[in-house]
């Protein structure tokens, strides 16, 4: 009796451990085999939403199929359709139904062969995923597979990865792409009758299109129809609706909007954009009408990009309009092509230059003839006006005096800037360019410029639009706040708000006009037209040209580019709203940030003071200019001092005053007061190479040499290389013809003033 005990004790107690340790692998096991991605490997279409999440565009697969990513829900009809034809108790099993399985066995060995699966929606998207021979024993892993899948997604997700990977014929996978492919419609609105026949398509997917497959698959849909009546899913009337619709005939071609922009989305995901799908039909549909003008005019391409500046979101883009004209080059996306940038970037100069204090608004630059370096620009309408104030210099568009305010500002920080304001392609050194870089020697991008633009109209106005300062960026290049300070940018504002630019727009061809900012650009040759307008809401950018390159007599960017962006402001919704001048101290939420500085340090300190200035010149008054408050960056302070006042009088540079005078008859110039400087030359300009003509006779013509001179009366002798060689009286032109080599000219008036140049003159 003593050993009985040891009878209670288990029989085999080692295996106790044993078997939790096998209990506890076995549930690892499980836990663990599920592939943390189902459908890892598997390649999906590009889908491009607009803001409104309709279809813009999509591209096939990488494995040649319209497999749209999948989404988390099914719209109803469409799941409801699904579970009553493939697994009516979807909703209520673990993953796998035995009831389901023990009567397909059945059935299966009655008739001695396979007739029902018996597998459930949750078996089937494992059996999709893993493409595995169709046994018994792959059917036992789908079914643990299957309740692990349960355990980790809710069912509509579960049937919403079925509806993804399910083939709907042919090389459409996915309810999505089916519902495009074959009824021109998002799944969310097909009827009954079209959820029905994708609900039984999967399960016979090569019958749709077959001639003999058609009748059948009629009558599977009418099956599935009365089962979603007899369980009360669609009322009798919509039945007998749903009854009369045919199936449906060959695929259909998918949506097609915006198409530039959707190459440029990333590849085999879903991307939401902020493209507004009604108003890019409508800029759609007037740069295709445009273009088709134009194109008569032999200005093939034309692009635009709107931009909503409170968002930073591209809301229409036209990468190249009229698509359906043919001509080489129509499928190149223009607003990403670098192009010569014309006078387009020239407010980022002007709005630069105030930030940081160089200018003040109005603040007169030069304009007349120079050379720097063998780089003679001239304006567009090859005239000089001696002195124009900056403002003015920008709405005219003057190359000149921008010239003048790029040197000053400097070539290396100007081009940095631009980098900083999102142009990627300003890629070579900033040597390369030089001062042509503010007259289109460079290259930029009608997306990136748009964007900069944008970036600045958001800067002046964004406070009062978008509280938070967020802009959202989607398929779009990155911002900088470079230029930020906010009365700088009102004052370009300002300045490209004057409309009243002569010669530059036909009005005539602008049906209705609304307020904007804008500026155009025309790059030497007529090779690229450009156009930007800014309202307070968006900003507008217009290309016109050839993707090819060669230049049209005619095209510029305020009689090409001009009024289509006038027709695309027109499009946008109507508001009163304009940019406010800022205010007096007005403090910047954001400063600039110390490290985006670079080497110059700070640059501003980004607010407004009110200043003396010279009502003349538009620089800091002295206390011999007409003064007047003004309201300015506080950089502005300091800038340079009004040089052009003494003892009461505006003198300017006599190279400037022998061209600002014909279009100043008010101007009266130095009476008693003797200037610094009474002599300049005008042609040449010192260290100019000359190449002088020769006549058919073979005799050199000379070039004819040019000085101003203060005094209108005053009398000059001209020594050339130290030598005699004239003398002028009122007008001081001379005609000379130097040998090949450096000279040196002198001219002397009577009161022994002189100025003197080097040149050279080019051998044969
Ligand atoms: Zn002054």
């Amino acid at each position: 009796m003593a050993g009985q005990p040891d009878h209670k004790r288990p029989r085999h107690p080692r295996l106790r451990p044993g078997i939790s340790l096998g209990l506890a692998v076995l549930l690892l096991a499980y836990l663990f085999c599920l592939p943390k991605d189902l459908f890892k490997g598997v390649s999906y279409s590009t889908v491009v939403e607009s803001a409104e999440g309709e279809l813009l565009g999509a591209r096939i697969a990488a494995d040649g199929q319209w497999r749209f990513p999948p989404c988390d829900t099914l719209p109803e009809r469409l799941a409801t359709a699904l579970v009553q034809f493939e697994d009516r108790q979807f909703w209520w099993h673990p993953g796998v139904n035995p009831v389901a399985m023990g009567r397909a066995l059945l059935q299966n060995l009655r008739s001695g062969h396979v007739v029902s699966g018996g597998s459930t929606l949750t078996m089937q998207v494992i059996r999709l995923s893993r493409q595995k021979e169709r046994t018994v024993w792959q059917k036992l892993i789908e079914s643990v597979l299957a309740t692990r899948l349960e355990l980790r997604y809710p069912k509509q997700r579960i049937l919403a990865l079925y509806a993804s990977h399910a083939p709907f014929g042919g090389n459409v996978v996915g309810l999505e792409a089916a519902a495009w492919r074959y009824f021109g419609r998002p799944a969310s609105e097909l009827s009954w009758a079209e959820a029905a026949t994708l609900a039984v398509l999967p399960n016979a997917p090569s019958t749709l299109h077959l001639g003999k497959g058609r009748e059948d698959l009629l009558q599977k849909r009418n099956r599935l129809l009365k089962r979603l009546l007899e369980h009360g899913d669609l009322s009798a009337d919509t039945y007998e609706a749903a009854l009369e619709e045919p199936l449906p005939d060959a695929p259909l071609p998918l949506p097609s909007y915006a198409s530039h922009f959707v190459e440029r989305c990333p590849r085999g995901v879903r991307t939401r954009t902020g493209i507004r799908l009604p108003l890019q039909k409508a800029v759609s549909a007037v740069a295709d009408r445009q273009s088709d003008d134009l194109a008569k005019e032999g200005v093939a391409d034309l692009a635009v990009v709107v931009i909503d500046n409170a968002t930073g979101e591209i809301v229409a883009y036209v990468g190249n309009a009229s698509p359906e004209r043919e001509r080489t080059g129509v499928q190149v996306d223009i607003a990403a092509s670098p192009r010569s940038t014309g006078s387009i970037l020239k407010p980022f100069l002007y709005a630069a230059a105030l930030q940081e204090g160089e200018i003040l608004p109005h603040t007169l630059l030069p304009d007349i003839p120079v050379n720097l370096g063998g780089f003679a620009p001239q304006n567009f309408d090859r005239q000089f006006y001696g002195a124009v104030p900056a403002s003015e210099a920008l709405a005219r568009s003057l190359n000149v005096p921008a010239v003048f305010l790029l040197r000053q500002y400097g070539v290396p920080k100007f081009h940095s800037l631009l980098q900083k304001e999102g142009l990627t392609t300003l890629t070579h050194n900033p040597d390369y360019y030089g001062l042509s870089l503010i007259l289109g020697g460079g290259e930029g991008r009608l997306d990136e410029i748009t964007a900069a633009y944008s970036a600045m109209a958001y800067s002046c106005h964004g406070d009062s639009l978008d509280p938070d300062g967020s802009r959202n960026d989607n398929c779009h290049t990155e911002r900088s706040e470079c230029i930020s300070d906010r009365l700088a940018i009102w004052y370009t504002l300002q300045a490209l708000q004057e409309v009243n630019r002569p010669d530059e727009l036909d009005w005539r061809l602008i049906r209705s006009v609304r307020k904007a900012a804008w500026k155009t650009g025309t790059s030497y040759g007529f090779r690229d037209a450009w156009a930007v307008g800014m309202t307070p809401a968006y900003t507008i950018g217009v290309w016109a040209g050839n993707a090819d390159g060669h230049g049209v007599p005619g095209l510029t960017g305020a009689r090409t580019a001009g009024p289509v962006m006038f027709d695309i402001l027109n499009l946008l919704p109507a508001s009163d709203e304009w940019f406010e001048e800022p205010s007096c101290h007005t403090e910047r939420s954001e400063r600039i940030s110390g490290d985006s500085l670079g080497p110059e340090g700070p640059r501003n300190d980004n607010y407004s003071v009110y200043a003396n200035v010279c009502t003349q010149s538009g620089m800091l008054a002295t206390p011999d200019c007409p003064a007047q408050e003004m309201l300015i960056p506080a950089a502005g302070l300091q800038s340079e001092p009004c040089p052009y006042h003494r003892t009461g009088e505006f003198v300017l540079t006599p190279a400037m005053e022998w061209f600002y005078k014909p279009h100043h008859p008010e101007y009266v110039g130095a009476r008693s007061a003797v200037s610094t400087q009474e002599i300049e030359f005008i042609y040449p300009q010192s260290g100019t190479t000359l190449y002088l003509p020769r006549q058919l006779s073979g005799q050199v013509e000379g070039a004819v040499f040019r000085v101003a001179h203060h005094r209108s009366d005053a009398t000059l002798w001209w020594h050339l290389d130290q030598t005699y060689v004239g003398e002028t009286r009122f007008l001081h032109e001379l005609r000379l013809a130097p040998a090949p080599g450096s000279h040196t000219l002198t001219v002397v008036d009577g009161d022994g003033n002189s100025a003197t140049i080097r040149f050279t003159v080019a051998g044969d």
